[in-house]
Order: structure tokens, then sequence, then C-alpha cells
């Protein structure tokens, strides 16, 4: 008997179906959008994808949590935030991905991440699901009682969502060592179980080396490996980075030891211009500015002679042969990615999440500029939080030598896969189409097997 329901709809009427599902969610519906339109022609000539409805199901969380976290603040007045944990998927492992304090955390922004996550860590190799979580909650300008309290009672309600072998979260904006610290001293305290529940955790109770450096040192390993495709190299470049948290500071780090030179790091505040380049000191100086005076990047123009402050712009204008967005979500829009091309910009790659609209990336990709997409250049962070949970289901560790090697195969496994999938005629990679196939494949696969779940 004939079905009236069509099975084969094509992206319009898909991402119609999606915008009405998700009224709202702009970044979550962009993300989909992104990834809809090159898994649409993969898929156009596989039926049993289309049978088994798997895009349409990957682009529905398994489930989203939302919750309340009661805090006091230090002047005993009872603060009230919104917590959440993005289950999307779980087919080829733990549902795995960072945990994000930030005043603009809404639940778009969590699902898109999510979402996102899920294809970034299929393409790692390794056996992780999609996830991401976090609160509107902002840590800048709280005292560390603050934000020990504060991530106590998000743990309080998040612990019974996670675990192990069901969820590993991990951090994100706002949520470095410290919160990690104290989020699992608060999980270890009501469970009573030491078990590798989040990664990203201290050296001294079972985090991994190279995992504060992996995103950072991953996305310039990405950005080598299209380099030396294209027959190029890092060597002698030059480079403009976003951000000056954990993943920026570390790929100014690569590209410095790999000898090229940074020009330009920002905050939310703006960005710094340094012509002479920041150098292994400076890039010290900012880590440690940022991360235990906890300070703005302009104090950087007052710090080190010849460098500039530009409060409330973006790097994108500093002429440069490489950028590297390591800030946060559409910091990057189309007049940013022509000024990029205009002044030489010959390679993109993302330490953020889907940093660049979608109109900048069809910018670079008109000029051929080669754009290596976050949930591919990224991957390293995920990666080695993957190696985290290894090490401690095994009780073993490795060191840091072991775990850089390792990085680097993972990033090359990675780059072949999205070169694969994403190869054109002339010899130019589409990394986006590359990523999102190659993501996708693994996982589709996966639920085609557990049938109609
Ligand atoms: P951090 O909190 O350590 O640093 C974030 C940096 O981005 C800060 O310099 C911050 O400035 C800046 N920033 C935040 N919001 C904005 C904004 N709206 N405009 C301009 N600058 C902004 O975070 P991470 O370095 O860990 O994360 C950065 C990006 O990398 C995020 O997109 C994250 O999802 C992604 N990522 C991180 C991974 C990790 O391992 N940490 C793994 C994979 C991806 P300010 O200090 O002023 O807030």
């Amino acid at each position: 008997m004939a079905s009236i329901y069509d099975r084969h709809v094509d992206l319009e009427r898909f991402m119609e179906g999606v915008k009405k599902r998700n009224p709202g969610q702009t970044e979550f519906i962009q993300a989909v959008q992104e990834v809809a339109q090159d898994i649409f022609a993969f898929i156009e000539d596989k039926e049993e994808y289309h049978e088994a409805q798997i895009l349409r199901r990957i682009a529905e969380p398994d489930r989203v949590v939302s919750f309340r976290v009661c805090w006091e603040d230090d002047n005993h007045n009872i603060r009230v935030q919104r917590g959440w944990r993005v289950q999307n998927n779980n087919a080829i492992g733990p549902y795995k991905g960072g945990i994000r304090f930030h005043s603009s955390v809404n639940e778009s922004v969590l699902k898109f991440l999510a979402f996102e996550q899920t294809f970034k860590n299929s393409l790692t190799g390794l056996p992780m699901g999609g996830g991401k979580g976090g609160a509107n909650f902002n840590p800048k300008g709280k005292s560390d009682a603050e934000v020990m309290r504060f991530c106590q009672s998000f743990m309080t309600e998040l612990y019974r969502h996670i675990g192990p072998d069901t969820d590993v979260p991990a951090g994100d904006i706002g949520v470095g060592a410290r919160e990690i610290g104290y989020m699992f001293g608060q999980y270890k305290r009501i469970t009573n179980r030491w078990e590798g529940v989040l990664t990203g955790k201290g050296m001294e109770y079972g985090g991994s080396q190279m995992r504060p450096e992996a995103t950072g040192y991953g996305a310039v390993y990405f950005l080598r490996n299209v380099l030396e495709h294209a027959g190029q190299d890092v060597e002698g470049k030059t480079a403009v980075i976003s951000g000056s948290g954990n993943v920026a500071t570390h790929a100014a780090e690569k590209i410095v030891q790999l000898g090229g030179k940074v020009l330009a790091m920002s905050d939310s505040g703006g960005f710094i211009h340094d012509p002479q380049g920041i150098d292994q000191d400076r890039i010290d100086w900012i880590k440690h500015h940022k991360t235990h005076t906890r300070g703005r990047i302009s104090d950087y123009a007052d710090e080190f002679d010849g460098a500039t402050f530009h409060e409330g712009e973006r790097p994108w204008h500093v002429a440069a042969d490489l950028a590297l967005p390591c800030a946060t979500q559409n910091e990057l829009d189309e007049s940013d990615a022509k000024a990029l091309v205009e002044n030489g910009c010959i390679a993109v790659s993302e330490g953020a999440n889907m940093p660049t609209t979608l109109e900048g990336v069809k910018v670079f990709h008109d000029a051929k500029v080669m754009y290596a997409p976050g949930k591919a250049a990224n991957a390293g962070g995920v990666a080695v939080s993957g190696l985290e949970m290894s090490q401690n289901s095994e009780r073993i560790s490795w060191n840091h030598e072991r775990l850089g090697e390792m990085l680097t195969e993972l990033m090359e496994g990675i780059h072949s896969k999205c070169v694969e999938y994403g190869e054109q005629d002339e010899g130019y990679v589409d990394y986006v189409k590359g990523a999102n196939i190659a993501g996708f494949k693994k996982v589709a696969d996966a639920m085609l097997a557990f049938g109609v779940v």
C-alpha cells in the first residue's frame, strides 16, 4: 500500500520543519542548516537513510534537561540561574561535551553546540556521543567562594543526569580548571564515588596531560595539515587570533613554536595589535593576566610598547596570512571575511565553535581560501578528553610526549577523513562538507543498526 508520508522532502521543506519545531532558536537552526545542506546531497541516492529518517532524528536532541540553580552571593543575596544539559545523540558512545558559563547561554546555543559536538566527536574516531551544557551564569567579577557555591549548586542537580558511561561533561567558555575542580568535588561528595565523570580535571586527581593545550594545539596541527596538503607551511606566516582564553593562547603558542608570527588577539572588550609579534613571553603574560589576575586584554597595550588596543573591535581587519577565530560563535561575519580575503588571508582554522557566519563561510569558499570548520579543527580538545576517559577507566596516565603524539595522529586522521569526503575537482578541499559527511556517516550507520529507537 502506498504511503502518504513523504520520506524524500527537499532541503527547504526539511528546514521549514526544523524552524517550526524550534521557534526562535537561531543558533540551532543555523547549525542544522549548515550540516543539512551537505548531507542532503550525500544521502540523495541512499534509500536506507531516508527510510529511517536519520537526519530528522539527529536534528532532534535525545533529551534537554533544564533546571534551577540557586546560590547565595557574598552579600547574602539569593540568586537564581538556569542550568541545562542537552544530550543530543549517544549512538556511538556516552554523551560528551563541555559546560559553558556565560550570560549569553540559552537553550538554542546549547542545542547548536550539542548538535555540532555529535559530528565532531564522531570525526575523532573515538567512541563518544554528543552533548553540551551550561548556565546563564557569568563567573567574571565573582569571588572564588561565589564561583564555588554556584558550581556546587549546579552539580547538585546535574549529577543525576551524568556518569562515566552515560554522559561525561568537560570545560568550555567560563569553565576552566577551577570550575571543574569545584564540580568534581561536589559530584564525589554526593555520590561517594571517584569516577571519570568530568574531563579537564587537575593533574592531581585524574586529569590528562596535554588536555589544557589540546584544543588550541590541535587547531594549529589541523591548520598545518591543511597547508601541507596545499604544499605550504606555517613557518614565516603571520596570524590573527580572536580570544585570549584557553583555546586562543594555546593556538598562539603553537603558531609561534612552528615559526609563525601572531599579530593580534582579543577578548570581549576589543583586540590588541602588536606588530612586533606576540612571542612566548607575551603569551605567558596574557595567560597569567587573563586566568589568574582575571584582567582585560586592553592592559596588554599598557604593558608592551608598540602595541595598540582597539576597543569594541574584532581583529579581522589586521592583514595576516592566517586567521584563527578562537573566542565564540558568530564572531566573524561576511564583512570580516571579505576584509581577510582582501588582505591576503590564505587559510582559516576555527578554534571556537561556529565562529564564522554562513555568509562568511561562503566568502571563504568563493575565494578558495582554505577554511577549516570548528567541528574538525577544534576536535583535538574532545579527542584528548576521550583519552582522559580511557586513562581514568584503566587507572593509568600517559605522559605529555605520548599524548602529544596521539593528538598529532588524531588530527591527521580527522584531516584525512575531511579530504576523503570533501576534495573537489581542482584539488580544493571543502572541509565543511568533508567533516559533515564523515561525521554523519558513522553516527547514521550506528543508528541504522539499532532500528527504530
Ligand atoms: P575561555 O573562557 O577560556 O575564553 C573565551 C575567550 O573568548 C575569552 O577571551 C573571552 O573574552 C572571549 N569571548 C567570549 N565571548 C566573547 C564575545 N561575545 N565576543 C568576543 N570575545 C568573546 O573559553 P575557551 O578558550 O575554552 O573557548 C573558546 C571557544 O572554543 C568557544 O567557542 C568554545 O566552545 C570552543 N572550544 C573550546 C574547547 C576547549 O577545550 N576549551 C574545545 C572545543 C571548542 P572575555 O575574557 O572578555 O570573556
